[in-house]
């Protein structure tokens, strides 16, 4: 039996994909190459296709045994989103119906889904939880909701249980230092950050200090990309138990500033950074930080890497000696 990862040359799904290995499992790999990156497979087969494509799917599917699904391919930028929310909704939400429409053809019945804390918006309460209103303010929020919702019409029509696992800010890299964060263009805090330490950029932009937080800028859960990955593990080992579908929020419940990201960034790079307040960033809510009990008492999940100091320690790993990304 394999697990298929769509989007596995992403970030979180290059991750994912390593811990898979570790374990022993057989990983197919479909991603169309569009934002991931051959460099970041540390083994599995690819198959280098769009998930639109039905003829491509249905080749991906027949020459394998695939038990489970792991869903990462999608647009994923908020900014972006609010500017191109007809990209999003092509690729991410048409993308999926393409895919569930395949796994109901040939029968595969699990799928462990690459979800966010988007999907809730301005949130009612702090820490949020899984019963927690959703009301996305941005696009891409908004399409990772709608493919949640098919998934439960999917599940309750043809069978095919469903795990969601809504991650808050994922960041760090693999503790090899083989594979880390490498987007093009980059627009997440953490790399950006880096990247200013490093003298890549002149300056790091902190978009708005006016929201309704102790010093102005956004609160956010940053989460280690690796603690993320175990958690599909534990997710397609509960989905493959015979479990029903449910959602759960990954983070480590503790939120923590753009400012105090970049104060934190200064001592582990030991590096001058420069930061410049900026207008708010559209779509952007103030404050976002998990409530993981769910997870924890469910699915069995322990972040072990839950310091924001040691994930950026191991983000700058990555990112010093990977200063181009997987560009040499
Ligand atoms: N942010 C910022 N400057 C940047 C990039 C991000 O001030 O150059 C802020 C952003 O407004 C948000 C937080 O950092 O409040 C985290 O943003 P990121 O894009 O990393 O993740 P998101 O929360 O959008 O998933």
């Amino acid at each position: 039996m394999a697990v298929l990862v769509t989007g596995g040359a992403g970030y979180i799904g290059s991750h994912t994909i390593a811990a898979l290995q570790e374990r022993g499992e057989e990983v197919i790999i479909v991603d169309n190459l569009q934002q991931g990156h051959k460099e970041a497979l540390l083994g599995g087969k690819l198959y280098v296709g769009d998930l639109r494509d039905g003829e491509f799917l249905d080749v991906v599917f027949k020459e394998n045994d695939i038990d489970a699904v792991i869903h990462f391919a999608a647009n994923s930028l908020v900014g972006e989103s609010m500017k191109l929310p007809g990209k999003y909704y092509h690729n991410n939400v048409y993308g999926t119906l393409c895919l569930l429409e395949k796994m109901n053809e040939h029968g595969t019945r699990k799928i462990v889904f690459s979800s966010t804390a988007a999907t809730y918006g301005e949130p009612e309460n702090v820490p949020i939880d899984e019963f927690d209103r959703t009301l996305p303010t941005n696009a891409y929020g908004e399409t990772k909701l709608a493919m949640e919702k098919m998934m439960k019409w999917f599940d309750s029509a043809h069978g095919i249980s469903y795990i969601s696992l809504r991650y808050f800010n994922a960041a760090g890299a693999h503790e090899s230092g083989r594979i880390g964060e490498d987007h093009s263009p980059e627009t997440h805090l953490i790399p950006i950050v880096l990247e200013a330490a490093l003298g890549k950029r002149p300056h790091i932009s902190v978009f708005g200090d006016d929201y309704s937080t102790a010093d102005g800028t956004c609160i956010r859960d940053y989460v280690h990309v690796s603690d993320l990955a175990d958690a599909h593990i534990l997710a397609v080992d509960k989905l493959r138990g015979g479990s029903s579908s449910s959602i759960y929020n990954l983070g480590n419940g503790r939120g923590y500033s753009v400012k105090e990201v970049i104060d934190i960034a200064r001592s582990v790079t030991g590096r001058d950074i420069k930061a410049v307040i900026e207008p708010r960033r559209e779509g952007d809510p103030a404050v976002l930080v998990a409530s993981s009990e769910r997870a924890r008492n469910e699915l069995g999940w322990k972040p072990s890497r839950s310091g924001l100091e040691d994930i950026i320690k191991s983000a700058w790993k990555w990112h010093e000696a990977n200063p181009n990304g997987y560009q040499k």
